[in-house]
């Protein structure tokens, strides 16, 4: 018996629908991107029951001719490309040619158009696929879609739609972002007779934000306009008064489309670091623009996804836009609209009295070039954090005799001498740091990765880190299981920021399963250990005197200096009675 059979086309536009057509939102989306691209100025979006018994959606855009109606329901029916060479330029909002038939496959669609200059307008409507006559119809210019009754046909997935409130806000959250990417557009969304939502379309994105966030994130808007390489930006990020509780407003944009991706959220997080409260989320809406034939949009059925071909790239160019957003507003209030290079002309190295007061009484201090350092590089180091850590702590009196093997440094203090093995003694400092804020129960010290490296590893190990994934958090890295074997890591601990990730993690991972069937507390101690001594300088780097210093004065405030993690002596010492003794043997 023949088993195998061609679908018939309500099926396949049922199954279509099934990707594109989760719930009512879906469907205001789909209607709006198609309002937006046949040009309007304004839509209207009206619902009933959070979208489930009626949504309208209406525009003044350019309608649709009489001879386009009926085909526009086909499935990969557009007018927006013409071929796949077309695919690597669109920069309309739909192409795939699916919405109208993929709605019309579930729910009851009526629409009325009028082209521009026509005498008359045209009606016409699709229930399930199945379509009735094109009729005359007195309107005005552009196009109204009216769809009914979604999901009659599938009651599975009626049954998984949300109470009317939960689908209106869904609905309320594509149109924000609608607008958001649209400033030219007017929109207006209306609930069982009520309107919730309002944009007057005038293109200033700050009158958007106050219409819809309201006048506390309005007052508090920096103005983003930003070109890193052949990259752009535009859009606004809330200032350091602007703390969100989640991560919602952070708003993304490709090339005006909504976009979720890791790369542009950790690039805007990671500008705001040290600006905001920890646990809390900057406000941020960013319009980048990209060439088309740089990324692909078609790796999501709702576009709603990307790649980028330049992953760097772009996570620079939304660090660099907030970060130059954020300084400008610091140093010169929010309305100047002068750029970072004018202001590191006028105040760089000049002006000690712009200098914010706590660092004001620092003589010569370098804050504000550290500041503008720090604007144009990933890897911030909390320079200031640190060495007013080390003023409370008394400081260490020695005499420094010199480094020899490049590995032991020599100093007298107090009559003796001692021989301090470099790479032991940063072991010890950075596994007391480590050790310090794994058990404070803080939040660890976390750089993340300009881009995240993704780790192929055998099944075994995959499942060692995910069993362990507790201790690599909070130490500082940030994994998660990738699928297909490999783990991705998207932040290390931050003292071990300059290192290659993937070294450190897999050597932590090696050291974890030479000691997997010991005790929690000794795997803690030990993983804690190894991650110190990956980090720490290794015997034969050069310090500079500085960082001798520096190193010196942390080991000897530690309340036993004298071993490493592992045991072994940081320090060798000697009185002069004992030298002499040795000398006798
Ligand atoms: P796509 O947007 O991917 O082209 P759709 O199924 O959403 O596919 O729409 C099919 C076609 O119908 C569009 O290419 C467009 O020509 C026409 N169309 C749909 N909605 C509108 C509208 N609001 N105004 C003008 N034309 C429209
Ligand atoms: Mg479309």
């Amino acid at each position: 018996m023949k088993t195998i059979v061609l679908l018939d086309d309500l099926t396949i536009n049922q199954i279509a629908a099934g990707e594109v057509i989760e719930g009512p939102y879906s469907v205001v989306k789909e209607l709006v991107e198609n309002s937006i691209d046949a040009k309007a100025t304004r839509v209207e979006v009206e619902v009933r029951n959070g979208g489930k018994t009626f949504i309208r959606v209406s525009d003044n855009g350019k309608g649709i001719d009489y001879d386009d109606i009926d085909i526009a329901f086909e499935r990969h029916a557009t007018s927006k490309i013409r071929s796949s060479q077309d695919l690597e330029k669109v920069l309309t909002m739909g192409f795939r040619g699916e919405a109208l038939a993929s709605i019309s496959s579930v729910a009851d669609v009526e629409l009325t158009s009028k082209k521009e200059n026509a005498m008359i307008g045209y009606t016409y409507s699709v229930r399930g696929n199945v379509a009735g006559k094109i009729q005359e119809k007195d309107c005005s210019q552009g196009t109204t879609i009216i769809v009914k009754d979604l999901f009659f046909n599938v009651p599975v997935r009626y049954k998984f739609l949300k109470n009317d409130n939960s689908e209106l806000q869904k609905i309320k959250k594509i149109l924000i972002r609608e607008a958001l990417a649209n400033l030219d557009v007017s929109f207006k969304l209306i609930n069982g007779g009520k309107t919730i939502l309002k944009t007057s379309g005038n293109s200033k994105i700050k009158d958007a934000v106050y219409e819809i966030f309201g006048k506390d994130v309005a007052s508090n808007l920096i103005e983003i306009d930003y070109t890193y390489k052949n990259l752009s930006v535009k859009g606004a990020i809330g200032n350091s008064r602007v703390e969100m509780p989640y991560r919602k407003n952070e708003i993304f944009f490709v090339n005006n489309r909504s976009i979720e991706n890791d790369i542009l959220s950790s690039g805007a997080e990671q500008a705001f670091k040290g600006a905001l409260k920890i646990g809390k989320f900057p406000f941020v809406i960013l319009n980048a623009q990209i060439q088309p034939n740089l990324i692909d949009m078609n790796i999501h059925p709702t576009k709603k996804e990307i790649k980028f071909q330049n992953e760097e790239d772009v996570f620079k160019l939304v660090y660099h836009a907030v970060k130059d957003g954020l300084l400008k507003e610091e140093f010169l209030g929010k309305d100047d609209t002068r750029n970072s290079e004018e202001i590191r002309e006028k105040y760089v190295n000049k002006q000690e009295s712009y200098l914010p007061e706590k660092y004001a009484s620092k003589p010569k201090s370098n804050y504000l070039i550290d500041k503008i350092k720090n604007a144009n590089n990933v890897t911030e180091e909390n320079t200031l954090e640190i060495e007013a850590k080390l003023q409370k702590k008394e400081k260490l009196n020695y005499k420094f005799i010199g480094v020899v093997f490049k590995t032991f440094i020599i100093i007298e203090i107090n009559n003796e001498i001692y021989f301090v093995d470099q790479h032991a003694a940063h072991e010890r400092v950075l596994y007391e740091q480590v050790k310090d804020s794994y058990n404070s129960g803080k939040e660890p010290e976390t750089q993340m990765l300009i881009i995240p490296t993704i780790l192929p590893l055998k099944r075994s190990e995959v499942e060692m880190v995910m069993d362990n994934i507790e201790i690599f958090e909070k130490v500082g890295f940030q994994i998660e299981d990738f699928g297909n074997n490999t783990i991705k890591i998207s932040g290390v601990p931050s003292i071990a920021y300059n290192l290659d990730s993937t070294t450190i993690f897999q050597d932590t991972l090696k050291e974890l399963s030479s000691f997997s069937r010991t005790s929690k507390q000794e795997i803690e101690n030990k993983f804690v250990a190894t991650v110190a001594c990956k980090a720490a300088v290794k015997a034969g780097m050069v310090l500079t005197f500085k960082e001798i210093d520096t190193l010196l004065q942390e080991l000897f405030s530690l309340p036993n200096p004298y071993t490493c993690p592992h045991g072994r002596p940081t320090t060798i010492k000697y009185t002069q009675d004992e030298l002499e003794k040795l000398k006798l043997k």
